[in-house]
């Protein structure tokens, strides 16, 4: 059996001398999503960026594709790896239609306008993700959703065989979060890319993850199909709250709902 598209094995990374993940390894084949959850600060962005050759791990390492990420070429694993960050940095002084057309640059001979397919894959990508009417939009006066998606698109275009995505629902309205989803399932399914996605929502992930990769205090606590790590006593040790866990009455997937200490039934 080929391996998985995606390899962490034995990460170890961090910040200064500060440790952030310890010892994680997650495998993503090839039309797979994967969940990385956990709470704040309990290291998925670390993970994410090490995963997508931003930070070197002390120890450890990363395979795409069968070879090394860290032993690329920066263009060569760009072809191989799109990354939806969590924040895009404020400043970015671009329209959407070249914010899209920079997920081309891994192909783009030289830093120029983007051969005919370019433009192709760019326009796809927004229609994709819905702001082909922003295509002439500053991002910058965007709302954040509407950047969110750009930048969404903006890996689409990319068309990289691996997809990592920081929390990319976060900005979006409901309608926007399930077409957004179903562009990250239809990526792996349709695309038989490998994509891993960092959920705030734990009920986002198991209704779209294949499986789910809990994280806390930087190292992975519990791993699984959705329903066999959403569990009421893994949201108390992990999360430390009281939660019910019902199958959605349609999909069957775990779905976490809330309470608040001292609130009864309301009126
Ligand atoms: P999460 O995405 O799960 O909220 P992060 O990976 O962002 O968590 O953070 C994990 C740990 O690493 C936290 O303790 C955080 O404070 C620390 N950390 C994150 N980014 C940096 C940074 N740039 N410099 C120093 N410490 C950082
Ligand atoms: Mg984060």
């Amino acid at each position: 059996m080929p391996e998985p598209l995606l390899v962490v094995s034995g990460v170890t990374a961090g910040y200064g001398r500060r440790e952030a993940v310890r010892d994680v390894s997650i495998e993503v084949a090839a039309g797979q999503v994967v969940g990385l959850i956990g709470p704040n600060g309990s290291g998925k962005t670390t993970l994410l960026r090490v995963a997508s050759r931003a930070l070197k791990p002390w120890s450890g390492g990363v395979r795409v594709a069968g070879r090394d990420l860290y032993g690329l070429r920066p263009r060569e694993a760009a072809r191989l790896v799109a990354v939806v960050p969590q924040e895009l940095s404020a400043a970015f002084p671009f329209t959407v239609r070249e914010t899209v057309l920079l997920g081309r640059a891994p192909y783009l001979s030289s830093w120029g306008s983007g051969s005919e397919e370019d433009w192709a894959h760019a326009r796809r990508a927004m229609e994709m993700a819905d702001i082909a009417h922003l295509a002439d939009r500053p991002l910058d006066e965007l709302s954040g959703g509407e950047r969110q998606r750009s930048v969404i698109a903006q890996a689409l275009a990319q068309d990289a065989p691996v997809v990592l995505m920081d929390e990319p629902t976060t900005h979006l309205d409901l309608r926007h979060i399930v077409e957004a989803l179903q562009l990250v399932a239809g990526m792996a399914r349709d695309q038989a890319k490998a994509v891993l996605v960092v959920f705030h929502d734990l009920n986002l992930a198991a209704a779209v993850c294949d499986r789910v990769h809990a994280l806390a205090g930087g190292r992975v606590v519990a791993a699984g199909p959705p329903e066999q790590v959403l569990t009421r006593r893994f949201l108390a040790e992990v999360y430390g709250i009281e939660a019910e866990v019902y199958p959605h009455a349609v999909t069957g997937r775990p779905t976490v709902v809330l309470q608040v200490p001292g609130i009864g039934p309301g009126r």
